[in-house]
């Protein structure tokens, strides 16, 4: 099927790297203007310029790149004002991807570091969410926000209690503001990831991924490109009565 976001305008965050560059790729290729918001514009550039490269359905779409810290409201409300002020329209879609790991066990883990996660993994969602979604009310636009949070705030992972808390946060988030903002229309889902290889997860020891595969059902690690499916069907009119849940795309991990 090709298509499915004709017409759409659609903000990723984390859009430089791994999973959310092949969800602004799927997202263009669907016939969405992309919006690739990063941290690092280097990384933000390189995938607009991906973008205007591949063979889309709408070439010269005019898509754009931003650099923006999502955990910093400044630079949110900035990201917010140019996608209105360049567009002159509010987002269709909104992709909250930006994401980092600073891993310790609890006995270890600093204050610093608890801090940090939960600055960009949650503050960030609540911010962007909450930037976005205004203007979607203001201007009378039909949104659907999709946040990618984890497996791991399902299940818990050894190592990663910052991690994990931000992203169960995500997903009582996700679920507060679906029913708040449901009648006003706007969607929200999660899609939570399993074991994905990305340049996260390519921190982790070969050793390790061998263990984490085998308790893969599926026995292998996801691609970028699985969630980047995932979440073409959340902001799609394909899930256009589907909001406050929850997708696992993890080859059956954590079921
Ligand atoms: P990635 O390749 O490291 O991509 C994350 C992107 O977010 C990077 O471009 C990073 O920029 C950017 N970023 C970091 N801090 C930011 C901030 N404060 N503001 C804006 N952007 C920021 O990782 P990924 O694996 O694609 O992860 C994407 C999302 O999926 C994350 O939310 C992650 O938690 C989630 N996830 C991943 C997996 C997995 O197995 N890979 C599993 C479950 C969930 P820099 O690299 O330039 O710092």
């Amino acid at each position: 099927m090709a298509n499915l976001l004709a017409g759409k305008l659609a903000v990723v965050t984390g859009g430089g790297s791994g999973i959310g560059r092949a969800i602004c790729m799927k997202f263009a290729k669907q016939g969405a203007v992309v919006v690739v918001a990063d941290v690092h514009k280097d990384g933000a550039e390189s995938t607009r310029v991906l973008l205007e490269q591949k063979p889309s359905v709408t070439p010269n779409a005019g898509h754009a790149s931003v650099a923006c810290d999502v955990s910093s409201s400044s630079e949110v409300n900035k990201l917010r004002d140019f996608a209105l002020d360049h567009f002159k329209r509010a987002p269709e879609i909104v992709v909250n991807c930006a994401g980092i790991t600073l891993d310790a066990t609890l006995l270890k883990l600093t204050e610093e570091n608890f801090d940090k996660v939960i600055d960009v993994n949650l503050k960030g969602v609540f911010l962007v969410t909450q930037a976005f979604a205004k203007a979607a009310v203001e201007h009378k636009t039909p949104q659907s926000v999709i946040n990618i949070s984890s497996i791991v705030g399902k299940i818990g992972n050894f190592g990663q209690s910052n991690y994990a808390a931000s992203k169960a946060g995500v997903i009582g988030f996700t679920k507060t503001v679906a029913r708040e903002l449901a009648a006003k229309g706007v969607r929200v889902n999660a899609v939570l990831p399993g074991f994905i290889s990305t340049p996260m997860t390519g921190k982790i020891p070969e050793k390790v991924l061998a263990g984490i595969c085998q308790q893969i059902p599926m026995g292998r690690m996801g691609q970028p490109e699985e969630i980047a499916d995932a979440a073409v069907f959340l902001s799609s009119d394909l899930s256009s009565y589907v909001t406050g849940t929850t997708i696992e795309v993890t080859g059956g991990m954590g079921m």
